[in-house]
C-alpha cells in the first residue's frame, strides 16, 4: 500500500486565500458581494440538502441573510464566488424566504454524517467551517489574563486587546494505525465506548514533547500489549470533531506476542484475516467505521477493495459467541 485516495474529509476545490485575510476593503467588497455565499454553522452542523442519494449539498445564505455571530473566511473558487464561515443561529439562516418548491428536504446535518456524501467541494468548506466554529466557539477569551479576544478581520486568528498576543485555531494530532501480524493478520479492537459490535484499528493523540511514530508505538503497546516495528505514515484527514488532525500508519508486529487489553479504553481486541474480516462483517458480528472515516480507508487498502457497508442492526447488542 502506498497512500491513501479519496479520503472523505481530505478534499476541497476552493482556494483559501490566505492573502485576503487581513485585507479589510477585498473583504468588506466581498461581503457587500450578492453572489457571495455563507455557510452557517451551528454546534457543529449545517444545513444540508438531500435531494437524492446521489445528490446532496450545503445549503449556503446571502450575507444579507446570515444570522449574527463569529465571521471567517473560507476561500474563493474559480469563478470568483467568495465563501464565508458563521457560527451562528441555523434556523436565521433558513429564513427569510424557505426553499423553493423544486428543492429536496433541507434539515442540519452533521459532518460526520454527510462527509462522505457531499460533493468535493462541500467537503471541504464543511470541513474547514466546522474546524473554525468549533475553534471560536471554544477559544473565547486570552489565556494569558482573560480578556475577550477579537478575531482578526479574515476570523483565522484572535488577539486580545489588553496585552497584544496573537491567538490561532488549535489542531490536535492523532495517531491512527493498521498493526499486522507475520500471517498479515490486521489487528481490530473495539473500544469499550463504543456501541454495540463496532471495531477498528487502534488509534490515540500525539503527546507533547512526542513524534508521530513514537506515538504509534507507546498508543499500541499500551492498548494489547503489542511491541510493533517498520512504523510507515500513509495519509491524513482532519477529523474537526472538535479539533483532530488523524494521522494514519502502517506498523508490523513481529511474531509470538499475546494480546491483552485493558479492557477500561479497550474492551477486546483480535487478529482477523481478510477471509475472517468479511465473514464476520456478513454474518453480522462486528461492524466497521463509516466511509467518512479514515480508519476505514486504511483497512481497505490492507483488506484490497472495498468492504460491505454497516448495517445499523450491527451497533446493537453483541451476540454471544465471538
Ligand atoms: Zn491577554
Amino acid at each position: 500500500m502506498t497512500s491513501l485516495e479519496s479520503l472523505a474529509l481530505a478534499r476541497g476545490t476552493v482556494d483559501r486565500v490566505t492573502h485576503r485575510r487581513n485585507d479589510t476593503q477585498w473583504l468588506d467588497a466581498a461581503w457587500a458581494d450578492p453572489r457571495t455565499r455563507v455557510l452557517v454553522v451551528s454546534d457543529g452542523r449545517a444545513l444540508v440538502r438531500f435531494d437524492d442519494d446521489e445528490h446532496v449539498e450545503l445549503v449556503f445564505s446571502a450575507p444579507a441573510e446570515a444570522p449574527a455571530g463569529v465571521r471567517f473566511l473560507l476561500g474563493q473558487d474559480a469563478d470568483g464566488v467568495v465563501y464565508f464561515g458563521v457560527s451562528g443561529d441555523l434556523l436565521s439562516a433558513l429564513s427569510p424566504s424557505p426553499a423553493p418548491a423544486a428543492a429536496g428536504p433541507i434539515r442540519a446535518a452533521w459532518l460526520r454524517e454527510v462527509g462522505a456524501l457531499l460533493g468535493d467541494r462541500d467537503a471541504g468548506l464543511f470541513t474547514h467551517a466546522v474546524a473554525l466554529a468549533n475553534w471560536h466557539d471554544t477559544h473565547t477569551h486570552c489565556p494569558l489574563d482573560g480578556t475577550p479576544t477579537i478575531p482578526d478581520p479574515g476570523g483565522h486568528s484572535t488577539r486580545c486587546p489588553v496585552d497584544g498576543t496573537e491567538h490561532f485555531p488549535r489542531t490536535d494530532p492523532a495517531v491512527i494505525m493498521l498493526v499486522t501480524d507475520p500471517d498479515d493478520r490486521c489487528l481490530l479492537a473495539r473500544n469499550a465506548a463504543w456501541p454495540g459490535r463496532r471495531v477498528s484499528i487502534l488509534a490515540g493523540f500525539v503527546e507533547p514533547g512526542e513524534s508521530a511514530e513514537q506515538a504509534v508505538i507507546r498508543e499500541v503497546a499500551e492498548e494489547t500489549q503489542i511491541k510493533v516495528t517498520n512504523v510507515r505514515y500513509v495519509g491524513s484527514q482532519p477529523w474537526p470533531m472538535p479539533r483532530s488532525l488523524m494521522l494514519g500508519f502502517r506498523a508490523e508486529a513481529p511474531a509470538g506476542q499475546a494480546i491483552a487489553v485493558d479492557r477500561e479504553e479497550i474492551a477486546e481486541a483480535y487478529w482477523f484475516s481478510r477471509d475472517e474480516l468479511l465473514a464476520a462483517i456478513k454474518a453480522r458480528e462486528i461492524a466497521l467505521p463509516p466511509s467518512v472515516s479514515i480508519a476505514r480507508h486504511i483497512i481497505e487498502a490492507w483488506f484490497g477493495g472495498p468492504l460491505p457497508s454497516t448495517w445499523p442492526e450491527a451497533l446493537g447488542p453483541r451476540p454471544p459467541g465471538r
